[in-house]
């Protein structure tokens, strides 16, 4: 039986210690890290860097890059492209590239000005790092999938190096952010999603700042990652503006409830003029009033933060609707006038399933 490993998501330490361990000196290490992470090489074949003899080992060995297949796009009329991407065992995931002039759904839109008049041009990367989510929120559609497995340091990497390489972005000329909110819950597959970080910052190039990666709260991994030296800048999935409405579209509030989760969020160590984030998707009815907006503005009291409403994308067998303009307005204006910066994201990509809370490996488009 010829068995399958992945060199993406080795780093270089790891690639030192394998091709040591072929009796290879020690730069080949050096040229397959270079092949992978900056050349985005798809095949061994293709690293004309090694010795032919050696690549052939490579693979008789049963190593493979391991960089995911693209399997389909779907773009949208805003430019937001929808990937599905197939890993070496055919499970596949989300990534959603977003270009933009203004930061994004998730950027702060802040500092575009420099950059684009030296004519760079800018991207957001939506990165999945499970198939599925287990967590089970009620208002999205990747609940619906179950939690298959995790993705390996390697497939959360290679979700970037693909769509990178489709759209022949080089990271030194082009300022792409990364948003760790595709599938799955990030801080479910800890470790790995970690390693990942590591490898981005390292081995391809894109400096932590430019990372968010958001949570639904799971309380013992954000004082974990309070301790990384490496780390994104986090996003809190809020919801709800007591512990009775959170619970009822987040189930997980009742293993990690309000207090746990705001004892974590400022306990939580920021760099210098960093803010933490929290998200709260607005449900028509169900948690948009200017009461809950008090609640919220209560809750966050003392805290370095700002939120992010994020109307409801809609969506089949989400038994939730999409507020009125009105009152997504008199929710945000409430939070300002209490003096938290609060912003309405604009949805990316509803048109082809690829907004927040709709990833669900959607293949036929139907109108919404
Ligand atoms: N599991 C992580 C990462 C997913 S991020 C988390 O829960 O934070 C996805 C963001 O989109 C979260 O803030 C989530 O609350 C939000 N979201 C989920 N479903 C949505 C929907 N149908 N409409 C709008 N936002 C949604």
């Amino acid at each position: 039986m010829v068995f399958h490993c992945e060199l993406l998501g080795l780093s270089l330490e790891e690639l030192t210690a394998l091709v040591e361990s072929h009796g290879q000196p020690p730069y080949r290490a050096r040229q397959l890290h270079q092949a992978l992470y900056r050349e985005r090489v798809s095949q061994l074949s293709a690293i004309s860097t090694l010795p032919l003899d050696y690549r052939t080992r490579l693979v008789d060995e049963g190593w493979q890059v391991g960089l995911p297949e693209i399997e389909k796009r779907f773009i949208s009329v805003d430019g937001t492209v929808r990937y599905l991407l197939r890993f070496l065992d055919g499970q596949t995931v989300e990534t959603v590239w977003m270009p933009e002039g203004d930061g994004g759904e998730f950027g702060d839109g802040t500092d575009a000005g420099d950059e684009e008049s030296r004519g760079f041009s800018r991207a957001t990367i939506c990165v999945s790092s499970q198939v599925g989510c287990a967590v089970n929120c009620r208002f999205c559609m990747t609940a619906l999938l179950g939690v298959q497995r995790s993705l390996t340091p390697g497939e959360i990497v290679g979700q970037i190096l693909a769509v990178l390489a489709d759209h022949g972005v080089s990271v030194d000329r082009q300022r792409i952010n990364l948003v760790f909110m595709g599938q799955g819950e990030p801080f479910l597959n800890y470790d790995n999603f970690m390693k990942a970080v590591r490898l981005l910052v390292s081995a391809v190039g894109i400096p932590e700042s430019r990372m968010t990666v958001s949570t639904a709260g799971i309380v013992p991994r954000i004082r974990d990652f309070a301790q990384e030296p490496v780390r994104p800048k986090l996003a809190i999935s809020l919801n709800g503006s007591n512990d009775a409405g959170r619970e009822s579209v987040m189930p997980i509030n009742r293993k990690w409830n309000l207090d746990d989760l705001l004892s974590a969020a400022r306990e939580f160590p920021l760099r210098s003029r960093e803010l933490l984030t929290f998200e709260y998707v607005l449900l028509g009815g169900e948690n948009d009033s200017v009461e809950n907006a008090r609640e919220v503005v209560a809750l966050l009291r003392g805290l370095r933060a700002k939120v992010n409403l994020i109307a409801l994308n809609p969506g089949p067998e989400i038994p939730y609707a999409t507020p009125s303009e009105e009152r997504v307005l008199a929710f945000q204006q409430t939070l300002i006038r209490a003096g938290i910066p609060a912003f309405i994201r604009r949805p990316r990509g509803r048109d082809i399933y690829a907004a927040c809370g709709q990833l669900k490996r959607t293949t036929e488009l139907v109108q919404l």
